[in-house]
């Protein structure tokens, strides 16, 4: 027999209801080292108003924040700086890359600067660019938003040990793209 429900009744489910309430509400932690941080001030301003999104109220303390955003590049000195910062947010917490250098080094492909922020971080997204608009960035955080409903929080599967210890991304297309290299080239 079906159960009839008031009209002002709602029928959820608890992690996604808690996902709902996060996703709506991130606190972003900006990590701005080089001109992307400019664009990430352009994504904060009243033109573009990211308070539609639930993502405006930016804090310069990372016990205060759930969203690491890095726009720029770091360097090698800088990189123990990034991972204390990271450490002291609470979970859940997520991180995006922004621009070219945050991901890859960009053009400064040399041994003083971090070629990836992902062998150190776990990135949940990429903002490809040099730098990129503000329109990316907000496209990046409604990404975000899908994916903090998509996987759900209250479980913490994303942060048991085995989810913790795969290999990042980066370093598996590097593996990867090494042993295409030795197959094409194999050595005698
Ligand atoms: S990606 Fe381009 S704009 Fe962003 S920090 Fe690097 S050089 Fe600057």
């Amino acid at each position: 027999m079906a159960l009839e429900l008031p009209e002002n009744v709602v029928i959820s489910k608890l992690d996604a209801l808690a996902s709902w309430c996060r996703k709506n509400s991130l606190w972003p932690m900006p990590f701005a080292t080089a001109c992307c941080g400019i664009e990430l001030m352009a994504t904060g301003a009243s033109k573009h108003d990211l308070a539609r999104f639930g993502a405006e109220v930016f804090r310069f303390s990372p016990r205060q924040c759930d969203l690491m955003i890095v726009a720029g590049r770091v360097v090698m000195k800088m990189l123990p700086v990034l991972q204390r910062i990271w450490s002291q947010m609470h979970e859940p917490k997520w991180c995006i890359s922004m621009g070219a250098c945050a991901s890859t080094g960009g053009v400064f492909d040399t041994y003083s600067v971090v070629q990836g922020i992902d062998r150190f971080l776990p990135v949940d997204m990429y903002v490809p660019g040099c730098p990129p608009r503000p329109e990316q960035l907000i496209q990046s955080i409604i990404d975000l938003q899908d994916k903090i409903q998509r996987e759900g929080t209250i479980s913490g599967r994303e942060f048991t040990t085995a989810a913790r210890q795969q290999p990042k991304r980066a370093l598996v297309e590097v593996a990867a793209a090494s042993q295409l290299d030795s197959a094409r080239n194999p050595v005698f």
